[in-house]
């Protein structure tokens, strides 16, 4: 079977099959070599790995992980591309493509079964539309993970990677590192789809940490506090915390805790790093812990 990472390989399989791309999926195919390559050495699939990838559309970057990896699942939500991946596939014994919703799969028993339970990679262009969901539903639901190697929208890898003072930082940075290193290993063009994206992309890799680099005792409660306080990004920490309405603590705890961050009262939730996060929410669980034991 001819590569697909060659457009006219790509054009000549979509108009075989007339294939009509469907935006609510977010199909945007990858017709450019140079960049198929680049992601399977950012991920460093090895023929040891087993690897998910989420959305091949036609299978172009299957195509490539087939040749990398010793095992390969491709979950493919468009019934349409089923019959054109049982083609364009058909050379590779070692991939098993799934139909279904990425968002139904119970991926760490996929991962029991395929991988022995061991950490998987998970490589994958995906559908701009639920790029948030997937990724967090990887980290939060029990997957064995060793990295995550996306395309993503420019601007999403961008606020996965910044920091406390800049303007992209808020939740989503807190929530990708607290659980895995970010490194952003290309911006790729529009031009290196088809059809052209209307916003850049970029492709980040997200390492697993094999432990979260901030000690904290309730995770839920760490995240509760970061999405109460970009919630209302003007409004000062104190004010996002206390008007929280899924948060349960008094306006005396709230100040006390903040007060015992060492930081000025007027602070705002973006100035405060993850670590500060995770101090905030061990000086709240241990008020909490003194109200309910009655102290
Ligand atoms: N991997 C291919 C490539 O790079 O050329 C296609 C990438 S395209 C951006 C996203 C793919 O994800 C499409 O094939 C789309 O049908 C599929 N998709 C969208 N939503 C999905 C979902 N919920 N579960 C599984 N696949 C999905």
């Amino acid at each position: 079977m001819a590569k697909l990472g060659n457009p006219r390989n790509t054009i000549e399989i979509l108009q075989k099959y007339d294939f009509h791309f469907q935006k609510k999926y977010g199909q945007n195919f990858l017709i450019d070599e140079h960049v198929l390559d680049k992601i399977i050495r950012a991920a460093g699939v090895t023929e040891h790995d087993f690897v998910l990838e989420i959305g091949p559309g036609i299978g172009t970057m299957t195509q490539y992980l087939a040749e990398a990896a010793r095992e390969v699942a491709a979950v493919e939500i468009d019934r349409n591309l089923i019959p054109i991946l049982q083609e364009t596939l058909r050379d590779y014994p070692n991939v098993s493509v799934i139909h279904d919703d990425i968002l139904k799969v119970d991926i760490a028993g996929l991962a029991r079964e395929k991988n022995e339970g061991r950490p998987i990679k998970v490589v994958a262009n995906l559908p701009y539309y639920i790029t948030t969901p997937i990724i967090m539903g990887l980290f939060e639901k029990g997957v064995p993970i060793d990295n995550i190697t996306v395309m993503v929208q420019k601007e999403v890898a961008q606020r996965m990677q910044a920091g406390p003072g800049s303007k992209d930082y808020g939740a989503l940075s807190l929530t990708v590192q607290y659980y895995a290193e970010a490194y952003v290993a290309a911006y790729v063009p529009p031009n290196c789809f088809i059809p052209r994206p209307k916003v850049g992309s970029a492709v980040i890799r997200l390492t697993r940490h094999r432990k979260p680099p901030v000690f904290c005792s309730d995770p839920k409660l760490l995240f509760g506090l970061i999405r109460a306080s970009f919630n209302q990004r003007r409004k000062t920490l104190q004010n996002g915390l206390i008007n929280a309405s899924d948060l349960s603590f008094t306006k005396e705890q709230i100040i006390k805790a903040i007060e015992s961050l060492g930081v000025n009262a007027s602070v705002r939730g973006e100035e405060l790093t993850l670590s500060q996060f995770a101090e905030l929410a061990g000086a709240l669980a241990e008020q909490r812990g003194r109200t309910t034991d009655g102290i």
